[in-house]
């Protein structure tokens, strides 16, 4: 498949066999869904993913008792370069890095653990963990989990705050010596996602970015988000490795690799699609979905919501759905109502406010309620 080449300036890294940055091709990375401790899912899908053009296949770890897991799926995945999400427990990337290629951390998580020690520590250990297994590594910075620090630096200007992060994290590489590593600046908005990725290559014009707007949702609304932030960034020259996230079901998982190499193509061949509005009417996010989904209903939900709600599309709304217990409660935060999955019931929220727990057959009139009632706030106001 062609992909664009660009004259970006950022220096060129190894990731396993692919090369990223520099004169390189956009690479396509994609993530598992599966639950990494089930092998034979997972492994299916690294292939399912890589067989679509994903030149990087990431993989989330939450505790050790996966470990074992991984290096089994190392094993059945030669030929295809892995990375490893580390979420919040960036301690057990010592064990983790035998079996992959990059390791991701999010400096927002950092502080949760081992209190004691400074960031400057911990990134140390991780860069020294890097060297000594022949990794690159991602810092992965999130609108939805920026480091404390930052946001008490930058009070009320999010997009200083995770620019900041990042670059500060950058500073601590070049300290170190260590030049294998690329940036992420993730937002469910492709407008904060455009921003910062721009205000970052223009502080650090040499790191390579790797581009993605989280919670994208369902197509083909996920797409034209998308869309609407890759396609300028990557005209600009901005950006050297993407993902796409979408919500979908495990057997369509591979249809981000194919729509990001679309994206690249279309805009290496200057096809570029008009794009709606998003800040004019209703807005529905959704999360691409990962191997913490606890109930498989949380798609079908997404699906529902997004139907359910298409009777206020011309409002100024957003409502967010995500899949997990673990980052829907602070990812729902700015949305007007947002939901988020656990095993057995869905927790409705407006704005930071809980709303309550409902069972998942029962969750969707609830939500129903809700939105009429903000509709019914919002045109009190304009009247
Ligand atoms: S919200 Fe939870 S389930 Fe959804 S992608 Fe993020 S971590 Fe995975």
């Amino acid at each position: 498949m062609d992909q664009a080449h660009h004259t970006r300036k950022t220096r060129q890294i190894t990731i396993g066999g692919t090369k990223v940055g520099g004169d390189a091709p956009v690479v396509v990375q994609s993530m598992c869904a599966t639950r990494t401790i089930d092998v034979d899912q997972t492994v299916a899908q690294a292939h399912q993913l890589a067989d679509a053009g994903a030149g990087i296949v990431r993989i989330a770890m939450d505790s050790e008792k996966e470990i074992p897991a991984l290096k089994e799926i190392r094993t059945q995945t030669k030929g295809i370069v892995l990375s490893v999400d580390l979420q919040e427990n960036y301690k057990i990337a010592d064990r983790v890095a035998p079996h992959v290629d990059k390791i991701r951390y999010n400096p927002g998580h950092l502080h949760h653990i081992e209190k004691k020690k400074s960031i400057e520590q911990k990134v140390k250990w991780l860069v020294d963990i890097a060297r000594d297994n022949d990794l690159a590594i991602r810092i992965g910075v999130n609108c939805g989990s920026v480091a404390p620090a930052f946001l008490d630096k930058y009070p009320g200007d999010q997009l200083a705050a995770i620019v900041e992060s990042a670059a500060y994290h950058c500073d601590l590489m070049d300290n170190l010596g260590f030049t294998r590593f690329v940036v992420s600046l993730k937002d469910s908005d492709p407008n904060k996602v455009m921003d910062a990725n721009r205000r970052f290559s223009e502080r650090r014009p040499d790191v390579p970015l790797h581009l993605g707007v989280t919670e994208a949702g369902l197509p083909p609304d996920g797409i034209i988000k998308t869309r609407i932030a890759f396609e300028k960034l990557l005209a600009q020259s901005i950006g050297d490795t993407i993902r796409v996230s979408l919500t979908l079901p495990n057997e369509r998982k591979h249809e981000e690799v194919i729509v990001g190499h679309k994206i690249i193509d279309d805009v290496a061949a200057g096809r570029f699609i008009s794009v709606p509005d998003f800040g004019a009417g209703l807005n529905i996010i959704s999360c691409p979905s990962c191997s913490r989904v606890e109930n498989e209903k949380f798609v079908e939900l997404a699906q529902q919501v997004k139907e359910l709600t298409t009777y206020a599309e011309k409002y100024k709304i957003t409502i967010a759905v995500m899949g997990c217990r673990v980052n829907g409660p602070g990812e729902t935060d700015d949305a007007d109502l947002g939901l988020w999955c656990g095993p057995t019931t869905v927790n409705l929220k407006k704005k930071d406010r809980k709303i309550g727990f409902f069972a998942y057959d029962e969750v969707l009139p609830k939500l129903r309620a809700e939105l009429d009632r903000l509709i019914a706030e919002r045109s009190a106001q304009v009247n």
